[in-house]
């Protein structure tokens, strides 16, 4: 399953956010939550269209597409030198495919800043500065590694220059994300190392109920700095979310969220970002049985897209019949959208699109 990891310095409200995620099964019945882990829960991704699926089709089920959160909590300064449990830590974000970074931009004397002051700008850094400290170290490893060959290998003389470049840009202080490098290079040269500020990431700015929809001097300084990363950053209150997440009625919730101007939870609006940040795309399949969301990546195949409800039905692909989701809305069945020439039949080549209704045909 895709994985989000959830990292910040330790008191900036972490905890607080993936709990607030954890109780948000009290927000919608298509809103559940599982604790796997202590510290890994898998989150259903939002979406409309499935309640407007199962009132067409009727199915026993539905099943939403999910995607797992983890908090990684104890990265402090020296993680990367194995302070506390620093590099444990480091070892759960090579697993994640995305990074939810929370920044404190919040003031409360009540709640100790390890730092001693607020400044996410200044938190970012350190955070950052153990993460490109250990992708310093895996691309060292590989340029001795192809060092060693480079004198006669084309190839490993290339990648050395890559990979020295590279180390040069994490010695200034940078992340991986912001390197430039073409795609062949990169899949070549680099994907093989895992590097860690090479994964997406989402700045989660926690703020006061007040800043949800302005943000504050925080927030801007955030943005500043952040504003060559390409990253999503988003204002969220994990004080707020908490307090919604134990709000049973839907009504309560709307009423709350009116109130502070917004029309959507910051837990929503986070994790509709990470499905956009993994660039991701949904595809339906609609039987009397189940409806189901199924997740894919943008540019997918037919088959690929066929392969992640089971690797079987990859291998013995022989053709997809597909109807466009608007037009199953429009004429409200199967039948009736294959009556009206809406449904096509498509081979290996096609790139399933968001919102594809997809049924597959294929040999076992
Ligand atoms: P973590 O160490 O990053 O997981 O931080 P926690 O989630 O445990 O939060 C640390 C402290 O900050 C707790 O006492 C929280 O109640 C408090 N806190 C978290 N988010 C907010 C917030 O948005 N506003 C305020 N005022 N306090 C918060």
């Amino acid at each position: 399953a895709l994985q989000a990891g959830i990292v910040g310095l330790p008191n900036v409200g972490k905890s607080t956010l993936f709990n607030a995620l954890s109780n948000a099964k009290a927000q919608a019945a298509n809103f559940p939550f599982c604790t796997i882990e202590p510290n890994v829960g898998v989150i259903t991704v939002p979406d409309e269209r499935l309640f407007e699926l199962e009132k067409l089709v009727n199915p026993q089920r539905v099943v939403p597409a999910t995607v797992e959160i983890v908090d990684i909590a104890g990265l402090v300064k020296g993680a990367s030198k194995g302070e506390g449990l620093g590099n444990q830590f480091l070892g759960n974000i090579r697993n994640t495919d995305a990074i939810i970074h929370v920044l404190r931009c919040f003031d409360d004397d009540n709640v100790i800043h390890v730092d001693g002051s607020v400044n996410p700008v200044r938190d970012k850094e350190i955070i950052d500065t153990e993460l490109q400290l250990k992708d310093l170290e895996s691309v060292e490893k590989k340029i001795s590694r192809l060092e060693k060959v480079a004198r006669t290998d084309k190839d490993a003389a290339a990648g050395l220059e890559i990979l020295k470049a590279l180390k040069q840009h994490f010695e200034q202080g940078k992340n991986a994300r912001g390197f430039s490098v073409n795609e062949k290079d990169r899949e070549k040269y680099i994907d093989d190392i895992f590097l860690l500020t090479i994964k997406p990431v989402i700045y989660v700015c926690n703020v006061d109920e007040k800043s949800v929809i302005t943000g504050n001097q925080y927030t801007e300084a955030v943005k500043e700095a952040v504003k060559d990363e390409n990253a999503e950053i988003l204002f969220i209150s994990a004080a707020i979310e908490s307090e919604i997440a134990v709000m049973e009625s839907y009504e309560d919730r709307k009423m709350f969220l009116e109130d502070l101007g917004l029309k959507e939870s910051g837990v929503v609006r986070l994790i509709r970002s990470t499905y956009h940040l993994l660039n991701l795309a949904t595809y339906f399949t609609a039987g009397v049985q189940e409806v189901r969301a199924w997740t894919i990546h943008r540019g997918m195949s037919a088959p690929q897209a066929a392969g992640v409800i089971h690797t079987d039905f990859e291998k013995g692909f022989i053709r997809a019949e597909v109807i466009k989701y608007d037009d199953f809305l429009k004429y409200k069945s199967e039948a009736a959208c294959r009556s009206a020439g809406k449904l096509a039949v498509q081979g290996k080549d096609y790139i399933v699109e968001d919102g594809d209704i997809m049924h597959f045909l294929f040999n076992v």
